[in-house]
């Protein structure tokens, strides 16, 4: 099977019957951020997470995760909590159900992306451990083996960012996201772009603060400093494409994915972010990731500072789209990618190198923080 043709995890549940019955549990935890984000839609100190295990029957026990980000997506985490409760009756009451049963059958009983995604990654993870096998080689039998990921660079002054961008160059990050449209956007990539060195790609995200006058003005200003693409200067298919017509910089789509119906398949920006929780899980992140492709849209993910369950999700499913994944033509420049193992890369592990049967291969994070995602430089 073609990794594009995955839409669900397979092969999760026991057998059909009484065994087929799975019970969720849900607990809240928190991680704090070792230095606040600033960014365009506020100040980020800590992750409040809801973990998620689903259990079968006959003893096997998935994980998954929900992050929402009420300040950010305006989603409740009590909303979440809510319907995963209510998830729970469901896949409680209905012995049988095979994975993609299981996730419609909660998606009926309430369509919320942030909640159903945990009970897509606990699904995913089931599908691995029963198979012995990663999550990511699920999705393809010719996974990458680890993607690499960038060093992120708050809404912080010039000097704060001059150490950033150091930082990053040190741990031998090849790629910064830097958070712009707040405060002096022009000085913080001066700074980053002075200590990384000009090998350093630099993509920045103004998570909408812009109007289209003030994106095109901003990107024609910023631009001379060397930018890979700038996402989400506007929210709005029809803002990115006029603004798109204005500037040279290569602009993709974040929240705006979310904000439209058709977006993510418009083809409006040279690239698309997919979010495992926006999504809805992976199954959502392999579903979206077709309809960019299609429309010629480079993808690549992030997350709305996830916990290990989400990134660990983020870079499975990143890793088996890799495998498959072709360069998108582009009259623009597209993200770098890179396959082999190093500095600034998350290892997606199976399960025979990751753990005793387990579909995630947590990756090498602890924690969110503000600079880095708390990367090993070799997992
Ligand atoms: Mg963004």
């Amino acid at each position: 099977m073609a990794a594009s043709d995955i839409r669900a995890p397979p092969h999760t549940t026991a057998p059909s019957g009484d065994h087929g019955r799975m019970r969720l549990a849900v607990e809240p935890f928190a991680l704090r951020l070792r230095e606040p984000l600033e960014t365009g839609w506020g100040r980020l100190e800590e992750r409040a997470l809801l973990r998620v295990e689903l259990a079968t029957a006959d003893g096997l026990v998935g994980i998954g995760e929900a992050a929402p980000l009420e300040p950010y997506d305006g989603v409740p985490l009590a909303a979440v909590r809510a319907a995963l409760d209510a998830y729970a009756c469901v896949l409680a009451a209905q012995p049988g159900l095979d994975a993609e049963d299981a996730l419609e059958a909660c998606r009926a009983e309430r369509d919320l992306p942030q909640a159903l995604a945990a009970i897509d990654l606990a699904l995913w993870d089931l599908a691995g451990r029963r198979a012995g096998r990663s999550v990511a080689e699920l999705i393809s039998v010719e996974a990458a083996r680890s993607i690499a990921v960038n060093a992120t660079v708050g809404a912080v002054d010039r000097a704060s960012a001059f150490g950033f961008g150091a930082a990053a160059r040190e741990a031998e990050f090849d790629t910064v996201k830097v958070k712009v449209g707040v405060g002096d956007d022009a000085g913080r990539l001066a700074a980053v772009r002075a200590a990384a060195g000009p090998a350093m790609a630099i993509r920045i995200d103004a998570n909408g603060a812009w109007s289209e006058e003030e994106a095109v003005a901003a990107l024609r200003a910023l631009g001379p400093v060397g930018l890979e693409f700038c996402e989400e200067p506007v929210h709005g298919v029809g803002a990115l494409r006029a603004v798109r017509a204005e500037v040279d910089v290569p602009l993709a789509m974040d929240e705006t994915a979310g904000l439209e119906v058709g977006a993510i398949g418009s083809g409006a920006t040279d690239a698309v972010c997919l979010k495992v929780s926006r999504c809805g899980g992976i199954s959502g992140v392999l579903r979206d990731a077709a309809l960019a492709r299609a429309a010629r849209s480079t993808v690549y993910l992030a997350s709305t500072f996830d916990g290990p369950v989400g990134l660990a999700a983020a870079v499975h499913a990143a890793a088996g789209r890799q495998a498959r994944s072709r360069p998108t033509a582009s009259r623009r420049s597209t993200p770098s990618r890179a396959t082999r193992p190093g500095p600034g890369r998350f290892a997606a592990r199976s399960a025979s190198r990751g753990g005793p049967g387990s579909g995630w291969a947590e990756p090498q994070v602890r924690e969110p923080t503000a600079t880095r995602y708390s990367i090993s430089k070799r997992a």
